[in-house]
């Protein structure tokens, strides 16, 4: 299962009018059955997810190496890599990534990990504050590639603002559907820039049955939704994670990375990313091993992964992390393929303790994070205590989102003091 794909090949029954790039082709994830590029996301064999399959055979390494040093400060460096046109750089877009790989001393010296051996990946950065830019910003191109004008998405908040703003930027109409009772700082954010937002009652597995069923039905036609038809031109922007790390390691694998889980897209691709990597000569074939963190209260994945079983039982949501509160996660087998073939795990922690992290995060490293941060931070330290996490060796945990997105989350956080504007008053409150 979940065996991964760089295409060296191309032939011609597969071949497409389309212009993505190095994009190859579709593949079943599941039955390997091959289909030419087009807004399509299930086998029509087998029902199996698909995915794009690459043909990276006239690459030369040093020269790919080059030319990715020499690209632009953000995701489309990759061109080469990705789904999309060699010109990618050229349209608009809200070019996302390149964000930060901060070596988080003062956090290594708190958790016990060796001094330069923990890194965190800070992908609130990007234009929308989070790490839904990335996928976007591939969907986008896919979109423009199959003749779409509406751009739409399920999500639990922050994939909103990500397509209302690369909507904007690139001219399309958007609608986009979340869950109504989403934190105020994601429904701002995914409302500003001038796209439709519906809420629906339900919660975010509600939201996306309704899009499949939008999808289907006259009222959806000619929409890209990114996540859904586009889903695997989507899922493909993760990879540029896995791409930035190891350059910014100095094109090094580190050892261990700590990703949360939401579908498990994420995750699944930043795999794929480093395969990727190691077969085209960028970096050295070595081990690596991925863990995956999830909230206690939406752990469908993590419960799989303890009991030993190959399938996740879906869950009803219940956590401050609303961005990973997804009870039946599309990439779930796949995420469990992968922490067991690599030697990683799947975590989880409860809403304190991510509450914990990202306070601990913050206070070590100014970095505030939202909740998926304080998921993964959190996981980290605990995958530490139980001993699955080497302190010695390189890891990178990343920080999926900004802290300003989930205030609530840190509501007691506030003044030290209020006093009157007197020496004597900021003695008496003990200040001075
Ligand atoms: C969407 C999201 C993720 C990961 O989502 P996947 O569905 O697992 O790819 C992680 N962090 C944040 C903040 C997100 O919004």
């Amino acid at each position: 299962m979940a065996a991964q794909t760089v295409a060296s090949t191309t032939d011609s029954t597969t071949s497409s009018a389309v212009d993505l790039g190095p994009a190859a082709a579709l593949t079943c994830r599941e039955c390997g059955h091959r289909v030419p590029l087009g807004p399509v996301f299930a086998c029509e064999e087998c029902f199996g997810p698909l995915e794009i399959a690459y043909d990276f055979s006239s690459y030369d390494t040093e020269e790919l190496r080059k030319r990715i040093e020499s690209g632009p400060a953000n995701i489309w460096r990759y061109a080469p890599l990705l789904p999309v046109p060699a010109d990618v750089a050229d349209k608009p877009n809200i070019n996302p990534g390149w964000t930060k790989l901060v070596q988080a001393d003062n956090l290594a010296r708190e958790l016990g990990v060796d001094a330069g051996k923990l890194f965190v990946k800070d992908d609130s950065g990007n234009p929308t504050h989070s790490f839904k830019d990335r996928v976007v910003a591939q969907a986008i191109e896919a979109a423009r590639a199959f003749g779409f004008t509406t751009l739409s998405c399920s999500s639990t908040g922050n994939l909103a603002g990500a397509v209302g703003a690369a909507a904007a930027r690139a001219g399309f109409r958007s609608c986009v559907f979340i869950p109504h009772d989403l934190e105020q700082g994601k429904v701002v954010m995914a409302a500003i820039y001038g796209g439709e937002l519906v809420g629906i009652e339900g919660n975010y597995d509600d939201v996306n049955r309704f899009c499949s069923e939008l999808i289907g039905d006259s009222a959806g036609e000619g929409w890209g939704f990114v996540n859904v038809n586009l889903r695997p031109y989507y899922a493909e922007g993760s990879k540029t994670l896995a791409y930035e790390i190891c350059e910014q390691l100095g094109w090094r694998l580190p050892d261990q990375l700590v990703v949360p889980i939401a579908s498990g897209s994420q995750l699944t691709k930043i795999d794929k990313g480093l395969q990727e990597l190691i077969k085209l000569g960028l970096v050295e074939d070595k081990p690596y091993k991925i863990f995956g963190a999830q909230a206690e209260g939406c752990s469908p994945v993590s419960v799989a992964y303890k009991a030993g079983h190959d399938v996740v039982r879906p869950q009803k949501p219940n956590t401050i992390a609303k961005s990973l509160a997804i009870g039946n996660p599309a990439d779930g087998p796949y995420v469990l393929d992968i922490a067991r073939r690599t030697g990683g795990a799947v975590e989880d922690v409860n809403d304190e303790q991510v509450v914990d992290a990202i306070k601990l995060l913050a206070r070590t490293e100014g970095i505030f994070a939202e909740t998926a941060g304080g998921v993964t931070v959190g996981v980290t330290r605990k995958l530490i205590e139980n001993g699955l996490l080497d302190p010695t060796l390189t890891t990178v945990v990343l920080n999926t989102g900004d802290g300003l997105k989930t205030l609530d989350a840190v509501a007691g956080s506030g003044l030290t003091a209020t006093i009157r504007p007197t020496l004597e008053s900021f003695r008496d409150a003990g200040l001075g």
